[in-house]
């Protein structure tokens, strides 16, 4: 059992493989507002120091990528690049 943990990106939309570590993929970590980022990461780290539940990560987690799917819904590149759409 030396496999790396991968699992998928949290968005439900998206499937790139990840590392455990990472909550989403590259893509998708970078839609996520900056206080968001923070708080994900050091939930995180609390976490793997046990100063925090798996429940309270996961609702950090889910916080984030609410986030996320809530600035797709607005800038889905197709929306984005056709412009002058009524
Ligand atoms: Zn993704």
């Amino acid at each position: 059992m030396n496999k790396p943990h991968l699992h998928t990106c949290s968005l439900p939309t998206c499937g790139t493989i990840i590392p455990d570590h990472c909550l989403m993929c590259r893509v998708h970590w970078r839609l996520v507002p900056y206080a968001n980022r923070v708080e994900v990461r050091k939930a995180w780290e609390k976490y793997q120091s046990r100063e925090l539940s798996i429940t309270d990560l996961r609702e950090v987690q889910a916080r984030a990528t609410a986030a996320v799917m809530a600035c797709g819904r607005n800038a889905t590149s197709e929306s984005r690049r056709s412009k002058g759409g009524a």
